[in-house]
């Protein structure tokens, strides 16, 4: 080595995300990259070492949508690297930021069949927006703003970056690196003039509007401008799952109780910051009118078109363009009017449709139902909960039942419909939140089936000390399950594996019991008085990861829709 000072790998990798202000690490370590780990604590990065790969990948991209900068998932070669593949799709399917940094085989092993090794870069293309391996290390620098910016501007998604095990604890001069500058957000694009004022003109016209608000625009911090609009025009809004909050879900005119009603009859939508896939039934019927008039609003040009020709297009950033639609309604002075007949129709379908709900949540009978379990979790806890939640009937019953009066406050299986993202996100949440707004506690609402694909973050949640609630909606089972009476006469039919029901787990589990192994607080609840005490103390006890398993009836179930949440792409 020539004079002059020198720098490893590792430190370069560290302080590459530090100066692009990355704030958060998740990982699991082992060889190559412990050193990349010790090195990101050493430069003040919060290192979150997790117990699968998979959870601290998804744990990595909720710090991406809840802060517009990426978070870094870091993963050994090979196996880690494929665990983390899932975290990455899902990313890239939610338009999150993240960046993936993978330790790879040495450089001169490869071939050879070397320890781990496998084709990360190839692999990892069709995952991520961009998928590569720094040539040398001076231009480590470089490529890891390359990515952080690729991830974040344009529509956002996943990022990897392949380190070759050699790379670690390789040295070069300093004055031989090519350092970079923190790049900054991405730069605001906003709609032609021409195409604004078509829209407005097309929102006047309507008889039966429906403001769409996704998560894209909880994405671009768009509440403020969104909250005008909807005051300024009287529209009705309808929020995607995660888009709840955007404006608060009190909001007078929220439609969410009456979605199907809003989506069916709708003659003209404006969708902001959603695509039209399979969560707002690709905008075709029997969903939607066949001469529904669309205005889609998106960052994305490719997007735009897609299942459904818009009547107009405003290609830009939510919050921007909201700014410039509220001008041009300003101008005109528009308002839709409160007594029109399509509001009269929305509120009486909100009244019926909330009424129905009230009932099961009052049902007396035991064990629970979701309804119930739904009504005493909102009266006990705070409203400015943030809240995590998957599960099949745990999270779609979850959603109309448990309000959000704050964005991105929500985070759930998403685009993707991915199960085991709900503790790598309720632990990224929560993170943000000591961080950010420590008052804010995070609530995490899981189905048995889904607390079981990365049950053991809960240790994580303990060592780092993360007071979490988990509430585990137990039905012993996916979908549905058995009672321990129907469980046992199950198993006289022979072998369990062949005369068990798929979607049967065991009964009566005491996933609490998890909690307390690594010292937090367990609670096992039967009946509404025992979800009471056990949510007023979890609450309470704002220092101590909490879990209450709250056992509901196994053949409990949501009540009936008019159409299912899925739609076949057939009909
Ligand atoms: P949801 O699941 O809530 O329906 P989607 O994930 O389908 O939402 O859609 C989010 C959309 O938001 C994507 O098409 C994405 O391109 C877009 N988007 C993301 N960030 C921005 C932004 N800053 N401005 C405009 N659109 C955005
Ligand atoms: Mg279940």
């Amino acid at each position: 080595m020539a004079a002059g000072e020198a720098v490893s790998g590792a430190q370069l990798v560290a302080e590459a995300l530090r100066a692009q202000n990355i704030e958060y690490m998740f990982g699991i370590v082992g060889i190559p990259i412990i050193e990349i780990a010790v090195a990101a604590q050493a430069v003040g990065i919060k290192y979150i070492g997790m117990r699968n790969e998979q959870a601290a990948c998804y744990a990595a991209s909720a710090i991406g949508y809840l802060t517009g900068r990426p978070g870094v998932c870091l993963v050994v070669s090979g196996p880690g690297f494929l665990h983390a593949l899932g975290g990455m799709a899902n990313a890239t399917v939610n338009c999150w930021p993240l960046i993936v940094i993978g330790g790879s085989s040495d450089r001169n092993q490869e071939t050879m069949g070397a320890f781990q090794e496998f084709p990360q870069v190839e692999a990892g293309r069709l995952y991520n927006k961009l998928s590569v391996r720094p040539s040398s290390l001076e231009v480590i620098p470089a490529v890891i703003e390359k990515a952080v910016r690729t991830s974040m501007y344009g529509r956002p998604g996943s990022c990897y970056i392949d380190i070759p095990g050699d790379f670690v604890n390789l040295e070069v001069n300093k004055s031989s690196v090519k350092y970079v500058e923190c790049c900054p957000p991405p730069p605001t694009s906003m709609a032609e003039h021409s195409a604004i004022s078509k829209a407005v003109s097309i929102i006047a016209h309507a008889k039966q509007p429906l403001l769409i608000i996704g998560k894209g625009a909880a994405y671009s911090h768009a509440e403020n401008n969104i909250r005008k609009l909807v005051d300024l025009c009287g529209l009705p809004f309808l929020p995607t799952p995660m888009a709840k909050g955007v404006v608060p879900d009190n909001h007078p005119n929220c439609v969410a109780a009456a979605r199907s009603t809003a989506l069916q009859h709708a003659d003209v939508v404006i969708l902001l910051g959603a695509r039209l896939n399979w969560i707002l039934h690709f905008g075709l019927p029997p969903r939607f009118r066949p001469d529904v008039k669309v205005i889609q609003i998106d960052i994305c040009a490719e997007e735009l078109g897609n299942n459904v020709r818009p009547a107009a297009v405003l290609l830009g950033d939510i919050n921007a363009v909201t700014k410039q639609l509220l001008e041009e309604f300003s101008k005109r002075l528009l308002k839709y009017p409160s007594n029109s007949e399509w509001w009269k129709k929305l509120r009486e379908k909100i009244k019926n449709n909330e009424e129905r709900s009230k009932e099961l949540a009052l049902q007396k009978s035991l064990p629970m139902n979701y309804y119930t379990v739904f009504h005493h979790i909102r009266e006990l806890i705070p409203k400015d909960s943030i809240l995590v939640s998957e599960g099949a009937n745990t999270m779609d019953i979850g959603r109309t039942m448990l309000p959000n009066y704050y964005p991105r406050q929500r985070l759930d299986a998403g685009t993707f419909g991915t199960m085991g993202v709900g503790l790598g996100f309720a632990i990224a949440a929560a993170l943000v939140a000591k961080d950010r707004t420590p008052e804010k506690r995070v609530i995490c609402i899981e189905g048995d089936s889904a607390f079981g694909f990365s049950g053991m973050e809960v240790e994580t949640i303990c060592r780092y000390n993360l007071p979490i609630v988990i509430i585990v909606v137990n039905n012993n089972g996916i979908y549905t399950g058995l009672n321990a009476d129907n469980w046992k006469e199950m198993l006289q039919y022979g072998d369990p594996a062949t005369c068990v029901p798929p979607v049967s787990l065991l009964p009566n589990s005491h996933y609490e019991e998890i909690m307390s192994a690594f010292g937090g607080k367990g609670y096992f609840v039967k009946t509404p008085e025992e979800l009471q005490k056990a949510l007023k103390a979890s609450v309470t006890d704002k220092q101590t990861p909490s879990l209450i398993n709250v056992m509901i009836d196994p053949q409990s179930d949501r009540k009936k829709q008019e159409f299912p949440w899925l739609t076949r792409s057939n009909l």
